[in-house]
């Protein structure tokens, strides 16, 4: 029997081979869900989707173009993250359909000097939005594991003027009152009274409101004792929900 004895360089041939394959393998994987990179898909997602149905604020449309959407979805929903409807994130919760988080930054009007409060972290891809059009960002989510990844997410895209806390939307954030502007990204039956409360007098409320099926409001805070409300489209949000127990707050940077 003749053994054939591999020669020195068809061992390190074999283990370079071997080295890059995993990496390589990664790199396909990623090119056949975003064959053209996930910018291209997002580019396609603002232009189809949002800037088409009439959103029209150039920096809303440039900072949806620039966010990383699939890094916000688990990795089964990634092939779908650029896709025209909202999708699960886990523990029954959703990431709002793009051309409803484009609208919602829209109506909030920013200038990018504001103080704003989101009720409703979810995956984070919100306050991300949020993030380059404000000066600085406060969100409050009720789920600890989906506060705690959005924060994970948030850190991992450097962005470091948004603030995470586990807590009770319904309670707003009296610390850091008041807010030039409040996102509210679940539906309560009725505007909770501590978000007016907070809300500097100028200041504007963008929220969906209703049991069901909901209506996306403007409320504007015109001086300390008068409230305009403008009603926009219906929307149907998951539910604004009051804890079970008694949360002691968290914030989480
Ligand atoms: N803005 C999110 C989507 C939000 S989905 C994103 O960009 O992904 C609505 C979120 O509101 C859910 O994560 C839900 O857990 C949270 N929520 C529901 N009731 C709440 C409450 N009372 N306070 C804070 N968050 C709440």
């Amino acid at each position: 029997m003749v053994i054939i004895a591999p020669d020195k360089l068809f061992i390190q041939l074999v283990f370079i081979l071997l080295l890059f394959l995993p990496s390589t393998e990664a790199q396909n994987n990623k090119d056949k869900i975003f064959p053209s990179g996930w910018q291209a898909a997002a580019q396609e997602m603002v232009q189809t989707q949002i800037a088409e149905r009439g959103v029209k604020d150039a920096r809303v449309l440039d900072v949806l173009t620039q966010t990383a959407r699939h890094k916000f979805v688990p990795p089964e929903m990634v092939p779908y993250a650029y896709n025209d409807r909202p999708l699960p994130i886990g523990e029954d919760q959703t990431i709002s359909q793009p051309y409803i988080v484009a609208l919602m930054t829209e109506l909030l009007d920013l200038s990018g000097t504001e103080k704003v409060l989101e009720i409703g972290t979810g995956s984070g891809y919100q306050a991300a939005v949020l993030s380059p059009l404000a000066a600085e960002v406060y969100t409050i989510e009720i789920v600890k594991t989906l506060a705690l990844r959005a924060q994970e997410v948030l850190t991992e895209l450097g962005i470091n003027n948004v603030h995470v806390r586990w807590g009770d939307g319904y309670k707003g954030w009296p610390d850091e009152a008041p807010f030039d502007r409040i996102i509210v990204t679940a539906a309560p039956d009725e505007v909770p009274p501590a978000l007016i409360d907070q809300l500097r007098a100028g200041g504007k409320l963008v929220i969906p409101v209703g049991k069901y099926w909901q209506e996306l409001k403007v409320i504007t805070k015109v001086s300390a004792s008068e409230i305009d409300e403008r009603t926009i489209i219906p929307v149907r949000f998951v539910p604004m929900i009051h804890p079970r127990k008694t949360i002691v707050e968290e914030d989480l940077n």
